[in-house]
């Protein structure tokens, strides 16, 4: 496994960097100190691979997708992210930022959410560790996502409505930010994805990276293990799941497939395909691949899927696109849509809209994939996306 960290800057090649207001360099710094101090300390990471085995679930299962093998003609393997306790990947992320929290010696966590995924996962961690949790999310949001809402707050969270702008993702964003200056003392923030300035890319994919750390173990393709993979493919939105499971593969020879949301179609306009569309430039503080039009003001994503509706993505990928160290590629909602009930039905597991995207990448390069070991990152569940892919159902649009 080749590791690597940013560098003194926080840069993976051009991309990354702190693109921040000057009152928040404080903040980054500490930070970026105590995560430091705590990922060399095997006190540390024992708390975490205990909280990971007994909370969470892991190790994973891999999973011989039989049925959708014969339909690819490749062996298809999934890694259950699905499985993990809250239902998909992203509490790896808040539970390791959320003990960090606590190893700081702070009592209070702000996060902002969109659809409400994030917050619960967050919300989720700071419930097993007794920490306040402050969770921004915009208006907007808040009248689509009140399943979510009301999970949060029945996990002991505060739900603060954001009114500004367009009161959804982005504004959320912001204030947290904001919430996060003024009370940096006793308050952590923590960030959903392999986003925003450094050290957030980096500490999220150091806690996401067990996800390929265990795929190692378990497809060695030493006797009595599974073959080892020749692709791995993983849905992108800011790009946590596919990094955690890319990272411990670079340079291995195998070929990684990040897919991320083509929405209505690349030509549309309307998607959010930063790394297959888009072009560099400064979002949530870093340095990346970004939707944004010529004057770069930052253009709204578009995606059937809300966790891959965001008009950027993590530093890291923009530099393995560059590097040519992993690929990207973008399928449509008409194309995720049609892989979630397919898979559905094949495999007796219904995905999260997230994950039928790289699924339907899987589906429609059959051809070439034929005889090859695939493993799909399943990063999560389908049973909050149900209501919605019925009621788009119901309405005709699919
Ligand atoms: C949030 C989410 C994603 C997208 O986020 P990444 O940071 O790109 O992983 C993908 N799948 C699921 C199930 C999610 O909840």
């Amino acid at each position: 496994m080749t590791e690597y960290r940013p560098d003194k800057s926080g840069r993976f090649g051009e991309f990354g960097g702190q693109f921040a207001p000057e009152t928040l360099m404080p903040a980054l710094q500490e930070l970026e100190t105590a995560f430091e101090t705590a990922w060399s300390d095997d006190v540390f990471h024992s708390q975490l691979a205990e909280l990971f085995a007994s909370f969470v679930g892991r190790p994973t299962p891999v999973y011989h997708a039989q049925r959708l093998s014969e339909r690819v003609g490749a062996a298809v393997y999934l890694k259950r992210e699905d499985l993990a306790h809250t239902g998909a990947h992203k509490i790896n992320n808040t539970l390791g930022q959320a003990l960090l929290t606590k190893r700081m010696g702070k009592s209070r966590v702000v996060a902002e959410t969109g659809a409400g995924q994030h917050g619960v996962a967050t919300a989720t961690a700071c419930a097993l560790l007794g920490l306040e949790c402050v969770v921004y999310m915009g208006a907007k949001d808040i009248e689509r996502q009140a399943l979510n809402v009301y999970r949060m707050r029945l996990l002991g969270a505060e739900v603060v409505a954001v009114h500004k702008g367009a009161a959804t993702l982005k504004d959320a964003v912001s204030e947290a930010f904001r919430y996060w200056v003024s009370s940096v003392e006793s308050t952590h923030y923590i960030i959903g994805s392999v986003v925003g300035p450094h050290p957030f890319p980096y500490i999220v994919r150091e806690f996401q990276k067990i996800i390929g750390i265990e795929l190692h173990d378990q497809m060695s393709g030493d006797p009595g293990s599974l073959p080892r993979p020749d692709v791995i493919v993983a849905s992108v939105g800011g790009g946590s799941n596919a990094m955690g499971i890319f990272y411990p593969w670079i340079r291995s020879g195998v070929d990684l497939v990040g897919v991320e949301a083509a929405g209505h179609g690349l030509e549309s306009g309307e998607h959010g395909a930063s790394l297959v569309a888009g072009s560099p430039g400064v979002l949530h503080g870093s340095m990346t691949y970004m939707l944004q039009d010529s004057d770069g003001q930052v253009v709204e994503a578009h995606s059937v899927s809300a966790g891959l509706d965001y008009p950027g993505s993590g530093p890291e990928h923009a530099y393995f696109r560059d590097e040519g160290i992993a690929r990207y590629v973008a399928v449509t909602d008409v194309e995720a849509l049609a892989a979630f009930h397919e898979f559905s039905k094949l495999e007796g597991i219904i995905p999260a809209l997230e994950s039928a995207h790289a699924v339907a990448w899987v589906l429609r390069e059959a051809a070439d994939l034929a005889g090859k070991t695939v493993v799909i990152n399943l990063s999560g569940r389908g049973d909050k996306d149900v209501q919605q892919v019925a009621a788009m159902q119901e309405g005709g649009a699919q």
